[in-house]
């Protein structure tokens, strides 16, 4: 039997780890960490299960290619319930509130009847969402198998999205925007995402979510990672954690072995990297050449592929309140980092989920969109003023928590700070490249490019994990891990 060493246990890695079983491979997952999940991770403080990733899961529709990827590897299945939140977001201004609801329609009266001198657009933007409802998000097979007929029925699936797609992948959420004279609709508009994400990619991410393909699987991200964890054994895999790879020893084209920081090496038929992948480049493989992904994106061209994280706080609330359902966007009172002003305060309640908090209580996750100087500047205080570090990150925890005491004056003296995470614990934790924890955005200024999986030089050497393909997300995660098998797969078959 043919042995795959796994290096990550994200989505991405369980995910290969299970179609390595399944296609007859024996396979081990060697993970840093002592838990697995990665970014899509959860943690306990005080009763709470503060949960870190899944907003959103794309591919909850069971007519979707992905659906079919989240069935296999354990996450989607007719019993696992799938909550399909009643609201994807609300953004206020001057006293108003616009809400996206899951029923798009309500949107489109609502937005009618906040803004009539908007009408033309707002009939032009909901007619939008309708149609990048549709977008197909192609997982078969990784992109250099597919064949005409693949792309031929893909083109006439994705036939209405085409144009657009083209349209509005290169114009700014703020150009759009502005093309609305209420001021809360443009505020709805820029809010949410990264002000370099392109207007497509929202527009994608509203669709997917007033189509009920962006629900939420119960459970959250403890669920999506047990049921991995779980799949994966079942089928016969072995997880090894607190195993760090130093290095990935190659001889004569292949990978001979993997060092870990224990000083243990192993060795196997087939190596899949899934983990950042930078990292995996600059640290694990530092003498290799680097492909044009891989220099432009990381070297030469980085102002057009910028990556974003955050700074998050989770907060308790001693009693039990739906003044926040779901995810709402508030300004916050004066609130600094890293020298800049931030604007938009994105607040997540987490009574959907009543085992996240004790009874009677209410979960907060506050998110604010940090960028890559900002995670520079997290990375370096804590690396050389750790007690500058943690007093900065009390400092902005307890910011923010004044602005939603001051939102919510009832709320005075109920909220507490539970934890809170910066890029920098995202690069402590799973070694990200800027602390991202997407991959590449999909801006309005640069061309959407996947990384082929492989390097050249190594020929058993595969690579899997978000930053393969913009945006990242864990849709590119859980393809990126199936299609590294599906290339040993096929490069086994061609001799190669
Ligand atoms: C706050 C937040 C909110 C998010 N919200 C959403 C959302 O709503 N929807 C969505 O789709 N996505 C969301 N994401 C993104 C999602 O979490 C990621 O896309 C996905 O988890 C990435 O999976 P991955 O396997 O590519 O990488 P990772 O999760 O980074 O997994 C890589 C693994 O490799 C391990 N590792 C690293 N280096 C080594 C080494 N040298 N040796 C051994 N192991 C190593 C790491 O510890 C990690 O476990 C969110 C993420 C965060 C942090």
């Amino acid at each position: 039997m043919k042995t795959i060493s796994i290096i990550g246990a994200g989505i991405s890695g369980l995910t290969a780890g299970i179609y390595a079983q399944q296609r007859g491979f024996e396979s081990v997952i060697y993970e840093r960490h002592s838990v697995a999940g990665g970014l899509c991770s959860y943690w306990n403080r005080k009763g709470y299960q503060l949960d870190n990733c899944l907003h959103w899961l794309t591919g909850t529709r069971k007519d979707t290619e992905l659906y079919q990827l989240w069935q296999n590897t354990g996450v989607l299945a007719d019993d696992v319930e799938v909550i399909a939140p009643e609201i994807f977001m609300q953004v206020e201004g001057n006293g108003e509130r616009l809400v996206l609801w899951h029923d798009v329609d309500r949107l489109r009266s609502d937005m009618l009847a906040l803004s009539p001198a908007d009408r033309s657009e707002i009939e032009n933007f909901i007619k939008l969402i309708k149609i990048f409802s549709k977008t197909i998000f192609p997982c078969q097979k990784p992109p250099e198998d597919m064949n005409l007929w693949d792309y031929l029925r893909l083109v006439w699936k994705m036939r209405k999205i085409g144009r657009p797609f083209r349209k509005y992948g290169k114009m700014s959420l703020r150009e759009y925007a502005n093309r609305f004279k209420h001021p809360l609709i443009r505020k709805f508009l820029t809010a949410y995402f990264p002000h370099f994400y392109s207007v497509a990619c929202q527009l994608w991410v509203f669709g997917m979510f007033t189509s009920g393909n962006a629900d939420l699987p119960r459970g959250g991200s403890k669920g999506v990672i047990d049921r991995m964890v779980e799949r994966y054994i079942q089928l016969g895999g072995k997880i090894c954690y607190n195993m760090e790879a130093k290095r990935i020893g190659v001889k004569n084209g292949l990978v001979d072995e993997i060092e870990f920081a224990n000083d243990k090496v192993i060795r196997s038929d087939y190596v899949v990297t899934a983990c950042d992948l930078h990292h995996v480049v600059s640290n694990l493989l530092p003498e290799f050449s680097w492909d044009n992904y891989l220099t432009e994106h990381y070297k030469t061209e980085t102002e057009k592929y910028p990556t974003h994280t955050s700074f998050n706080v989770f907060l308790s609330v001693d009693f039990y309140t739906q003044a926040l359902q779901y995810t709402s966007i508030l300004e916050p009172e004066l609130l600094y980092i890293n020298g800049k002003e931030i604007k938009e305060l994105v607040i997540k309640d987490f009574n959907y989920e009543p085992s996240f908090s004790p009874e009677g209580a209410t979960l907060l996750q506050v998110i604010v969109n940090q960028y890559e100087d900002d995670a520079d500047f997290w990375h370096n205080l804590r690396r050389y003023e750790i007690e500058k570090y943690r007093t900065e990150k009390q400092r902005v925890s307890e910011e923010i928590m004044e602005s939603i005491e001051n939102r919510f004056p009832e709320m005075r003296g109920h909220i507490k700070v539970l934890d809170a995470t910066t890029p920098a614990t995202n690069i402590r934790y799973t070694n990200t490249y800027k602390g991202a924890y997407m991959g590449f955005a999909m801006t309005y200024f640069n061309k959407k490019q996947t990384h082929k999986g492989t390097i050249s030089e190594i020929k058993n050497l595969y690579l899997a994990g978000q930053a393969l393909a913009a945006p990242g997300g864990t849709p590119n995660a859980v393809a990126s891990g199936k299609f590294a098998i599906d290339r040993i797969i096929r490069d086994i078959k061609k001799g190669k």
